[in-house]
């Protein structure tokens, strides 16, 4: 007999931490593996006992005990996945490459519960005569063809190979994000004093930062974060480092050894192309996008092709001034990936006259989160309250309780903002809890992971542009968990399809650049005084520079993501049909992808944006159209508007069709038009 664990008094699961938070204190990491069994048990005796009720299949008997089923589960996966992304060690990742495929298993295996999907079946047939109100058949008609996409029609056969290659798909994903992660992880290039010449101070005391992390004090250390990479190729003068970096960022993942991708993705694609023929589809992209708001790989065509174009058209008129530069400047090199974005920053420099290392003494990290909080409470009446002193998965995440107008408690945000070894790169939302308000109901209890480089003790930290953008874009997604209204778990907050899910996330970002909300909240480290109204103007006037290349280099990411997955097979070699496809778009040599393949986590690391990369800018165009309808009304915060945004998009979750909620926040369908004008494309 192994130890019993009790599930309704292991904190894992029974959270009775301060305001009904994990307590994470008493968590240890030998702790998942045996709670993770006894909740996936326990789960699926109470799906047997769905399956097997003899009485005639009711809403409350069949698909409510659906959803509310599996609440152990959830909890430890919510805190596993969360320590998995945000504070992970070897143990833990052992776990996750042993949990990613039972977890697989366990729900393929209620997916093709025959007895399960035969009362769904018959509540779906029945679905007009139940008179359901409209969340209720929505959640159950997205139940029936969840479970027919899941293989519930197929015969025993094709049920036991489906099972098989989602499990494999799953333990290949996990596989994926762990390689990305070692090759990011185990690179630094190592620089002294002297090899510093172009780097802000920041970027320096970031960089010494990450040294002294790798052992290495007194040195400084370019990584392959975003954050430190980034800035480094944009702003050193070394053409040999900024080189030596471009390779090292481009080729994470590809590297050879155990940690390289290759044969993971061209195995991934394999799988992908058998599962989508298996269930009746002409390829991956048809199953994957087949619940979307595009719906087809010919609606995505339809609108990255002509941005594909004139992007490109963009980004080579870009270029040519960006060679007169590097001329001028006596290089007699061929311009190559490794100078774009070092020369941007000095064309950006000579036409707006200022650069972007000016604006960061004005973003400060502390000010952005409450310009995020003070947007949120002038559209949506929510606030938020610091709660110190509460532990969370790592002392550097802190804990917010979100209050209603009226003053009651709506639920948690917690966030987690500095980068660390034990953290993986990006940027993220999830949930340790959602809301939502069947049975005993639930409030949401949102997080937000930031990868910002962490400034030495004392000194407060600043961010880029960039960075203050990304987060208001997670703060949007916490806020679409936080202010969920919805009765059924499954439609809660961002359960939303893909190319709707940026909308509410991308939109926010809009308010970071409101005039007033600067002139509050960007106020300088040192003086305290609001960010110069002329600086503010440069950077809105800034705001298109540089469409060209960053349209190229997403879209780039977006066709191949779309190449791979809209064929009915797979390519047997991947990297070099990477290559060709890249060559037929005329992709320019000077700029490098996104995300090239061996590190497209988006893609591989998981299914998330597998034929769904797209899903970025699709979610753009809404949102240039949805901000345009606040400046057509003259005020950004136009309190009626604000209302029908928060009704119809941030509260309803996937509660209805996403083309009903846009209409009926809009009063039309949007047009690409804003997106183009944003960009700077037209
Ligand atoms: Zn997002």
């Amino acid at each position: 007999m192994s130890s019993a664990v009790d599930l309704v008094v292991h904190p894992l699961t029974k959270w009775q931490g301060p305001l009904d938070l994990p307590d994470f204190a008493r968590i240890g990491d030998g702790d998942f593996g045996p709670v993770f069994d006894a909740a996936l048990k326990a789960h699926e005796a109470e799906i047997d006992a769905i399956a097997g009720n003899s009485e005639t299949p009711t809403i409350e008997n069949t698909l409510a005990a659906l959803e509310l089923a599996g609440e152990p589960l959830d909890h430890v996966s919510s805190i596993f996945w969360c320590r998995a992304g945000a504070h992970t060690n070897e143990d833990i990742q052992a776990l996750e490459r042993d949990i990613s495929p039972k977890m697989s298993r366990h729900f393929s295996a209620i997916s093709m519960n025959e007895k399960l999907f035969a009362r769904i079946d018959d509540l779906y047939q029945r679905r007009e005569v139940l008179k359901l109100d409209a969340e209720t058949l929505r959640v159950l008609e997205k139940t029936w063809k969840g479970f027919v996409r899941s293989g519930a029609r197929l015969d025993a056969d094709g049920k036991k190979r489906l099972a098989r290659i989602n499990e494999e798909l799953s333990s290949l994903g996990t596989s994926f994000g762990q390689n990305v992660l070692a090759d990011e992880r185990d690179w630094a290039l190592f620089l002294d004093e002297a090899d510093l010449s172009g780097l802000p101070d920041f970027l320096k005391s970031a960089m010494a930062q990450a040294a002294e992390m790798r052992g290495q004090k007194g040195r400084y250390a370019v990584t392959l974060s975003r954050s430190i990479y980034e800035p480094f190729s944009t702003f050193s003068e070394r053409r040999d480092l900024r080189e030596i970096a471009f390779r090292a960022f481009t080729m994470r993942g590809q590297n050879g050894g155990a940690s390289d991708n290759t044969s993971v993705v061209r195995d991934m694609l394999k799988l992908r192309a058998e599962k989508a023929k298996l269930l009746g589809y002409g390829s991956f992209a048809a199953l994957k996008l087949d619940d979307t708001m595009a719906k087809t790989p010919k609606a995505v065509h339809a609108l990255l092709d002509p941005v594909w174009e004139k992007a490109l058209e963009k980004a080579a008129s870009d270029q040519k001034e960006l060679e007169r530069l590097a001329a001028e400047a006596g290089s007699n090199e061929k311009f190559a990936a490794w100078d774009w974005r070092f020369y941007q920053e000095k064309l950006r420099a000579e036409k707006f006259a200022f650069d972007e290392a000016e604006l960061k003494p004005y973003l400060q990290l502390d000010r952005i989160i409450e310009a995020c909080f003070d947007v949120a409470t002038r559209l949506f009446g929510i606030s938020f309250e610091e709660k110190h002193g509460i532990a969370a998965w790592h002392p550097d995440a802190r804990v917010f309780v979100v209050k209603n107008a009226d003053g009651s408690e709506r639920g948690l945000f917690l966030a987690d903002y500095f980068a660390r070894p034990s953290k993986r790169s990006g940027a993220w939302m999830s949930a340790l809890k959602s809301g939502y308000t069947l049975g005993q109901g639930s409030q949401p209890v949102i997080y937000n992971i930031m990868n910002f480089a962490k400034p030495p003790a004392g000194e407060a930290a600043l961010l880029s542009v960039d960075e203050a953008k990304t987060l208001f874009h997670e703060f949007g997604h916490a806020l679409h968990g936080m202010l969920t209204e919805v009765t059924w778990p499954s439609v809660s907050g961002t359960s939303v399809s893909r190319d709707f899910v940026e909308l509410p996330s991308q939109l926010y970002e809009h308010w970071l650049t409101v005039p007033a909300v600067l002139e509050k909240h960007a106020l300088h480290v040192k003086t305290g005084k609001p960010m110069p109204k002329d600086l503010l103007d440069k950077m809105l006037a800034a705001r298109t520079f540089g469409a060209g290349f960053a349209t190229v280099e997403f879209t780039a990411s977006a066709l191949i993501d779309m190449a791979y997955h809209a064929r009915p097979d797979a390519p047997s070699e991947p990297l070099r049909f990477e290559t060709e496809t890249l060559d037929r778009l005329d992709m320019p040599d000077t700029i490098a992808m996104r995300h090239r393949t061996p590190h497209f986590g988006h893609v591989f690391a998981g299914d998330g944006y597998s034929a769904g990369y797209y899903s970025y800018m699709w979610s753009e165009v809404l949102d240039a159209d949805a901000f345009a309808a606040f400046e057509e009304t003259g005020d950004p915060f136009n309190p009626a508007l604000a209302e029908r945004l928060k009704q119809n998009i941030y509260a309803a979750g996937g509660s209805k069709d996403p083309e009903e909620l846009y209409t009926a926040f809009r009063g039309k369908m949007p047009s690409p038009e804003a997106m183009m004008v944003k960009r700077g494309l037209v």
